[in-house]
C-alpha cells in the first residue's frame, strides 16, 4: 500500500460499520477525496475531532485499491469561531456542501481549494453579512466551476443591456440575463419557467461587484435588503438548477430568509400603526 502526503478541509463525514467513517476531504494536490477513519467514533480514538466538518488538517493517507484509509491527521485550523456561532455553522455547512457536491472525485484544483480557505477564513472572522458571503461564494464558485454567468449581454441574441433595461430576467438554464425583448419572444407557457428569475438593475450591478470582489472584503459592502433578497434566490436558483438536486443543507436558510422578510414587514406595519396613533 503506499502512503501520501496532503493538505485538506473537511467537507463532510459519514458513519460507516461499528466505530469507522468516512470522510469526505478537499485536498490540495488530489482535489476530492474520501477516506476511511477507522475507529474514529471510540472514544479513545487518536483522531479526536481532528476530522470534523470545517477543520483544515495535514494528512498522511493510505492509498487503498478502492477505499484509502486516513493514517495520520494534524491539525492546521479548526475554525473555532465558525464551530462555537451556530449561525456561521449553518452557512458554512451550505458552502461545504456546494464544493462536495459540485466538484468530481480525484480533480485536483488548487485555486478552488485556496478559495475555500480564504472563504472559512473570512466566515470565521465576520460579524455580519454571513447571507450575503454565501451568495458571493455561491456565485463565484460556479464562475470558477465554468458557470460563469453573463451579466451584460443578453444570453439569447448577445445585444450589450443597458442600464436602463431594468426588466430583465435571468436565465438559470442559459447562465445569464434575457433580454425583455427575446423574453417576449419565449414561447407562452415559458414565462413562467421557474428556470428564469426576474433581476432589477440594481441587482445585477450588485451581483457583478460580488463575482469579482476580493472575498475578504465582504464586510465593508453595504447591501440594499431587497437586492440580497433578490440575489438570494437568483444564486439559490442558478445553483439548485445546474445540480439537478436541492441542497438540503439550505432548506433552513430558506426558511431563514422568508421568517425575516415575515418579521420585517410586522415591523413596517407596526411602524404604520404607532404614526395611526399621532
Ligand atoms: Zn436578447
Amino acid at each position: 500500500m503506499s502512503l501520501y502526503k496532503t493538505q485538506g478541509i473537511v467537507l463532510k463525514s459519514i458513519k460507516l460499520g461499528e466505530a469507522d467513517k468516512i470522510i469526505t476531504i478537499y485536498t490540495n494536490s488530489r482535489g476530492k477525496i474520501s477516506a476511511v477513519a477507522k475507529g474514529i467514533r471510540r472514544m479513545t480514538s487518536k483522531f479526536g475531532s481532528r476530522l470534523e466538518p470545517f477543520t483544515h488538517v495535514d494528512l498522511l493517507v493510505y492509498q487503498g485499491r478502492n477505499l484509502d484509509t486516513v493514517a495520520q491527521a494534524e491539525i492546521i485550523s479548526s475554525f473555532k469561531d465558525i464551530r462555537d456561532d451556530l449561525e456561521k455553522v449553518e452557512y458554512g455547512l451550505a458552502m461545504l456542501d456546494l464544493v462536495d457536491k459540485i466538484t468530481p472525485d480525484g480533480e485536483k484544483d488548487s485555486q478552488l481549494f485556496e478559495f475555500l480557505l480564504t472563504v472559512l477564513g473570512t466566515l470565521a472572522k465576520i460579524k455580519a453579512n454571513f447571507r450575503l458571503l454565501l451568495i458571493t461564494f455561491d456565485i463565484q464558485l460556479m464562475s470558477i466551476s465554468g458557470f460563469h454567468p453573463s451579466l451584460f449581454n443578453c444570453v439569447v441574441c448577445w445585444r450589450h443591456l443597458s442600464a436602463s433595461s431594468s426588466r430583465a430576467k435571468f436565465s438559470c438554464e442559459l447562465g445569464g440575463i434575457i433580454c425583455m425583448r427575446c423574453n417576449h419572444t419565449v414561447p407562452a407557457g415559458r414565462e413562467a419557467d421557474v428556470n428564469t428569475i426576474p433581476i432589477s438593475s440594481r441587482s445585477i450591478d450588485m451581483l457583478n461587484r460580488l463575482l469579482f470582489m476580493d472575498i475578504e472584503e465582504i464586510s465593508g459592502i453595504e447591501i440594499d435588503q431587497k437586492v440580497e433578497e433578490e440575489l438570494f434566490k437568483l444564486t439559490q436558483g442558478y445553483v439548485n438548477y445546474h445540480l439537478q438536486v436541492r441542497l438540503k443543507s439550505r432548506e433552513y436558510l430558506s426558511k431563514i430568509s422568508r421568517k425575516s422578510k415575515a418579521e420585517s414587514r410586522k415591523r413596517k406595519n407596526e411602524k404604520l400603526g404607532t404614526k395611526f396613533h399621532f
